[in-house]
């Protein structure tokens, strides 16, 4: 290891995903190129649980990125005793688990069902926002799991027509949204481009204003603080981490809001089951899509041990997980660049440091403004519309 490198580990948390379990046979993917693994993925997650349970040092927590059981289920109406058996696997965790909601939980569930049920993590974290007025039913939280780091889950399917009833003003925005760039009777088959537009199915989602809105607070308060934020959500958000097909819908906006901020360092998500990994070459901020389990032989296995440092995360993969140090960029003096420190501000000003951020901050504002005008969606923020 670099002599550089801080040596204190400060606290290790677990990561898994697509586990979507059901109790079937073997099947393949869409294209049928892929195997999937319906049955055998509750093995997988047993041996996560035992690594995770046998570690020298105990993960503070897990994260589970969605997609826990398949939609298989549903039809054969075993959607709640799949989800038994796998949380009765999850339950002898060593550490709490937060739970990431994928477009399989609203195959199987309303959104209703899920706010009620063992997959809402809310009731044991710093910051909800499905208490908040403007973000009833949206499923975005953060806790802080160590002084200075903090996670923040976000919900991939706030506008989506997965999870909202159709008679919804949520539907409907999403409706029109997706049907501008899917021209397909199934909106389940991506648009023929072969480019960015192809992640307009269904299967996909995306955020909402009053969400990314709720994520701006969160970090300029994250900003000031030189906290280390950890965004975790279903969906990839950075085309270099992933295929054009599993990106949220308006994977732009927030990837601007998290470029207008110094204190992202990492993003993580599930969905696309091969994974992937790049860092964001105008931030640094590790932007992580983690392979699924249900896509991963019975003789391997797909979970990952992160140990986190001061200046750092080491993610041990196993088995079909490749091993990775995401080192946390150095952005956080830019935190500093307010009216108050001019000084510094000037110098930040000629670094290009500050027009950065501000451009940023104005790109977010635009995107905001030229897809809900294409979607034809109306936001109210209470006391001022935009
Ligand atoms: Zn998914």
């Amino acid at each position: 290891m670099d002599d550089c490198r801080q040596q204190t580990l400060l606290f290790t948390f677990g990561v898994i995903a697509d586990i979507q379990y059901a109790d079937i046979d073997d099947g393949f993917n869409y294209t049928r190129t892929r195997r999937r693994y319906y049955r055998s993925g509750l093995q997988l997650l047993r041996n996560a649980r035992k690594s995770w349970s046998e570690s020298r040092v105990k993960p503070a927590f897990i994260l589970q990125l969605g997609d826990i059981i398949d939609g298989f289920n549903k039809p054969k109406a075993a959607s709640e005793s799949a989800l038994n058996t796998v949380l009765r696997e999850l339950s002898s965790c060593p550490a709490e688990v937060y739970h990431v909601w994928g477009n399989h939980e609203f195959y199987n569930f309303s959104r209703s069902a899920l706010l009620r049920s063992k997959l809402n993590s809310t009731l044991h974290t710093d910051r909800s926002m499905s208490t908040a007025p403007a973000g009833s039913g949206v499923y975005a939280y953060s806790f802080s799991p160590f002084p200075g780091f903090t996670f923040v889950v976000l919900d991939a399917y706030d506008v989506s027509l997965l999870g909202r009833e159709k008679d919804s003003e949520q539907y409907v925005d999403a409706m029109n949204l997706i049907k501008q760039y899917n021209k397909n009777e199934d909106l389940n088959c991506p648009p023929a481009f072969n480019n960015l537009m192809q992640r307009f199915t269904m299967f996909n989602g995306g955020f909402s204003k009053d969400q990314l809105d709720w994520l701006d607070s969160l970090l300029s308060s994250a900003d000031e603080k030189q906290e280390k934020v950890t965004i975790v959500s279903h969906l990839p958000i950075h085309p270099e981490c992933t295929d054009n097909i599993c990106l949220a819908w308006n994977f732009e906006e927030l990837l601007a809001v998290i470029r207008s901020h110094t204190s992202v360092v990492c993003y993580m998500a599930g969905h696309a089951h091969d994974g992937g990994y790049c860092q964001d070459e105008d931030t640094g901020v590790h932007h992580l899509t983690v392979d699924g389990v249900i896509e991963t032989p019975p003789d391997s296995n797909a979970f990952a041990t992160v140990s986190v440092y001061r200046d750092r995360m080491e993610l041990k993969g196993y088995g079909s997980i490749t091993d990775r140090v995401f080192l946390f960029p150095s952005r956080q003096n830019d935190t500093y660049a307010t009216a108050e420190t001019w000084p510094s501000l000037r110098l930040l000003r000629s670094s290009g440091a500050v027009s950065r951020l501000e451009a940023e901050r104005a790109k977010f504002h635009s995107l905001h403004c030229s897809l809900s005008a294409a979607a034809g969606i109306q936001h109210n923020n209470g006391d001022s519309q935009s």
